[in-house]
């Protein structure tokens, strides 16, 4: 599994999916860049998550907050006092780890070696430590269960400490004047202060939902797994806004939504499964992680909060604005509680990807083969189409560039006349174009093309007039 892992990073950076950022200076580290393929098929899952959001659902609407915000924002919310992680260092090798994630990291070790009573003991202790944020209790625990640094392979630890995962900057050029701003840890505070400007100018009746898709950063203490954990990343929020005491029922249909929609995308559904929090976040009442199987185990790759009035109350304490709604069916007003589902776009462009990937034997007695392929959705390949003239010769290329002025208005296509025909195809599965259209000496004589399907292998041939219409069938969500 730490091959398959190692084969799709290598694989996303081969293919133009994802690069380590400013890469020429050895990279920054946790942040990455998307390439010419990767920014296609992150637009593509942001399409996605929009229409079954906003377009699919006549009572939730978008909006596009900026990235900066007041800074009492963040005091009203929480962040500023509490968005911390425990974190501990190793005196030998000076470096910086999360002291939950050494212990979880030593529970997933307890259960690889089948000692799974001493996993679910420590899993006990860790949930406890963390209820009762009692730093002095995790590194009693780190030394009880002989953690060593990863690193340095040594047991000398500081104690733990809280540290704020918010990135400040400074706003306005005067040094005495300048304000401390900080860059937004969740899209999810840009809905809530906006909450009564959408209310108010959509004309929404609870219950209604805002959706946002952008920009988070958190100063992660430890950065790994690829786009797992980042410092700079980005999330797809929904803030759907309730009658106190629906919560719970509300809570419950967007945790059978929001899972369903995963699996639409076609995976396997034994890759995933639900968390439930011991301890919910500071501004929750009840909290559930959608989970999926990694290559490196079982993680979070969405989260479904029921966050009460948590946050509108602050805001209107901070503000002094009235943050409420006049319900006309219960001829009443009321703090509205909210419901939030929170994705993180890079780990699910993650998921995707390792859904995806497989190595295919296609060996006969003759001769040895395989591919790569990436069996994307249709609706989320990057390339719809790719257009093959089979020769440079003859005319060919020109009607294929003919046959593929008419299409790529509406799909991303690709244009390729270089080396043989069967190596095409190769390079189109490993960017999991679902169809390959060949233009061959047929074509110049009755207009007709074949198309070959990326999971089949299989050929068609298929009227060129038609094709606008099949390959929009095909790729339809
Ligand atoms: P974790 O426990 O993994 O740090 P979290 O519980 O802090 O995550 P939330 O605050 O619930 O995460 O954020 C919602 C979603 O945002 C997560 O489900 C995840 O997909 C995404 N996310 C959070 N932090 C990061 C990060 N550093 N890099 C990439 N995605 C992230």
């Amino acid at each position: 599994t730490d091959d398959f892992f190692k084969n799709i990073i290598s694989h996303a950076k081969e293919y133009g999916f994802v690069f380590p950022s400013s890469e020429i200076y050895d990279g920054l580290s946790a942040v990455y860049d998307y390439g010419q393929m990767g920014s296609e098929l992150k637009n593509n899952l942001k399409t996605y998550w929009w229409k079954s959001m906003v377009q699919l659902n006549e009572n939730i609407v978008g909006i596009d907050a900026a990235i900066f915000m007041h800074p009492t924002t963040w005091k009203a919310s929480g962040h500023v006092d509490g968005f911390n992680d425990p974190m501990i260092d190793n005196k030998d090798s000076k470096k910086r780890y999360r002291a939950d994630q050494l212990i979880e990291d030593k529970i997933d070790r307890y259960e690889k070696d089948g000692k799974t009573d001493k996993a679910a003991q420590l899993q006990k202790d860790l949930d406890e430590a963390i209820t009762a944020d009692d730093l002095v209790r995790l590194k009693a625990i780190i030394e009880e269960h002989n953690i060593v640094c990863p690193v340095s392979g040594t047991k000398n630890w500081t104690e733990v400490r809280q540290f704020n995962l918010m990135f400040a900057t400074q706003m306005g050029a005067m040094a005495e004047e300048a304000e401390k701003v900080y860059l937004r840890p969740e899209t999810a505070q840009g809905i809530f202060v906006n909450f009564l400007n959408v209310q108010k100018t959509g004309r929404m009746k609870i219950p209604f939902g805002i959706a946002q898709i952008g920009k988070a950063f958190r100063n992660e203490v430890i950065a790994r797994q690829f786009i797992m954990r980042m410092r700079e990343f980005e999330q797809m929020e929904l803030q759907f806004f309730i009658r106190p005491g629906t919560e719970m029922e509300w809570y419950e249909k967007w945790k059978a939504t929001r899972l369903k929609w995963h699996l639409a995308l076609g995976a396997d559904s034994t890759k995933y499964r639900y968390h439930d929090h011991v301890k919910p976040a500071h501004y929750a009442n009840a909290a559930v992680d959608i989970e999926y199987q990694f290559p490196f185990g079982f993680k979070e790759v969405e989260g479904i909060h029921s966050r009460t009035d948590f946050d509108l109350k602050q805001h209107q304490e901070y503000s002094k604005k009235k943050m409420q709604y006049f319900d006309p069916e219960i001829n009443q007003n009321y703090v509205p509680y909210v419901v939030e589902t929170s994705i993180g776009l890079d780990r699910l462009f993650l998921t995707v990807l390792a859904n995806s990937l497989v190595e295919e034997d296609l060996s006969t007695e003759e001769k040895k083969d395989s591919r790569v392929v990436l069996k994307f959705h249709p609706a989320i390949a990057p390339v719809k189409a790719a257009v093959l003239p089979l020769t440079k010769k003859d005319g060919l290329p020109d009607k294929a560039r003919e046959i593929m002025a008419k299409l790529k208005l509406d799909f991303n296509i690709q244009y390729d006349e270089k080396d043989a025909i069967g190596k095409r195809y190769r390079r189109q599965d490993a960017i999991g174009t679902p169809f390959c259209i060949t233009v061959d000496y047929q074509t110049l004589e009755d207009d007709t093309v074949t198309i070959r399907h990326r999971d089949s292998m299989e050929q068609e041939r298929v009227p060129a007039t038609d094709l606008r219409r099949i390959i929009g069938e095909l790729v339809s969500w």
